[in-house]
């Protein structure tokens, strides 16, 4: 049995209304389930800015709640009322420029933490080192994030006489942070784990690419000379609990924010190696509330 199996009776899916028959309250509790037991930051400042109602961009003059997608700003809200997230690997995100932006959960992961999140917009996308940088993307050939990291050393190992110095320096600083962390006495100088650089932990990984755009679109987009060669991650936990889940969709789609979560979290156990204990949860900051909105909406309007 796979852990995906496993992972999957673990998490029961969402259910979509039209495949559940079954009482509608347990439709309600399935659907939520996925979201429940996050620490996420308090959501009182969303609640108050939603009862002020949506505002005009500074920037575009765009009706708008809580940011702008058009230009990646907070409207009606301080960034100091929202998290502040970073993350072990920078990431990009690829954007089909048909993609509406109002529906993209794109852009939560730009302002959740703007210092690693670069979106470009399909077809103006950088050239990727295949030794370095993956894309989660779903397929016959992925590989989890568990084996990710083999199989990137694999593939630098397969080309190492490619390269004349970078590989071998950075393998050689790697090993001294493993050094480190072995021989980190000094209570002075903080926890081993704090020695060690997220980056060095998973040399060679530098970038991981996500696609935001509908399902025919990222298929385009994935088979890109540019993409094709990159290793494909996929990820266990793929059951969409979106709000907008797409007709015709197969539900393993997730929306972007949500692949983006499932990727850190599996990153954080299987190539950090360390307790998931909710650090990357806050990435489902807007997600969860807009989530919870919409839920309310449907009770209040008797559809769920
Ligand atoms: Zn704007």
């Amino acid at each position: 049995m796979s852990s995906l199996d496993q992972e999957q009776r673990l998490h029961p899916p969402c259910r979509d209304k039209t495949t559940v028959s079954s009482d509608s309250s347990d439709i309600h509790e399935l659907a939520k389930q996925p979201l429940q037991g996050l620490k996420l930051a308090s959501h009182v400042e969303l609640e108050k800015a939603q009862q002020r109602g949506r505002l005009k961009c500074a920037k575009c003059g765009g009706s708008r709640m809580f940011f702008c997608y058009t230009c990646c700003s907070l409207v009606g809200v301080s960034i100091e009322e929202i998290p502040l997230i970073k993350l072990p690997v920078k990431i990009d995100i690829i954007k089909h420029p048909n993609e509406t932006d109002g529906k993209s959960t794109a852009i939560h992961a730009k302002i959740l933490a703007p210092n690693d999140v670069t979106i470009y917009t399909y077809p103006c996308i950088p050239e990727y080192e295949k030794e370095k940088v993956v894309l989660v993307f779903p397929g016959p050939q992925a590989v989890t994030v568990q084996d990710m990291i083999q199989c990137l050393l694999d593939r630098t190992d397969s080309r190492s006489h490619d390269f004349s110095d970078g590989p071998c320096l950075k393998r050689l600083k790697n090993e001294e942070a493993h050094y480190t962390t072995h021989s980190a006495e000094d209570p002075g100088s903080g926890t081993p784990d704090e020695a060690t650089s997220p980056e060095s932990r998973v040399y060679p990984l530098q970038r991981v690419v996500f696609i935001d755009s509908t399902w025919n679109q990222t298929n385009k987009i994935s088979t890109d000379e540019r993409l094709q060669d990159l290793l494909k991650v996929e990820l266990k936990m793929r059951k969409t609990c979106f709000w907008r889940r797409q007709k015709g969709k197969p539900d393993s789609y997730l929306a972007t924010i949500e692949a983006i979560y499932y990727f850190f979290k599996d990153f954080h156990e299987n190539c950090l190696a360390q307790e998931y204990t909710g650090q990357y949860d806050n990435l489902l900051f807007f997600y969860t509330y807009l989530h919870s909105v919409v839920n309310k909406a449907k009770i209040s309007a008797g559809k769920c």
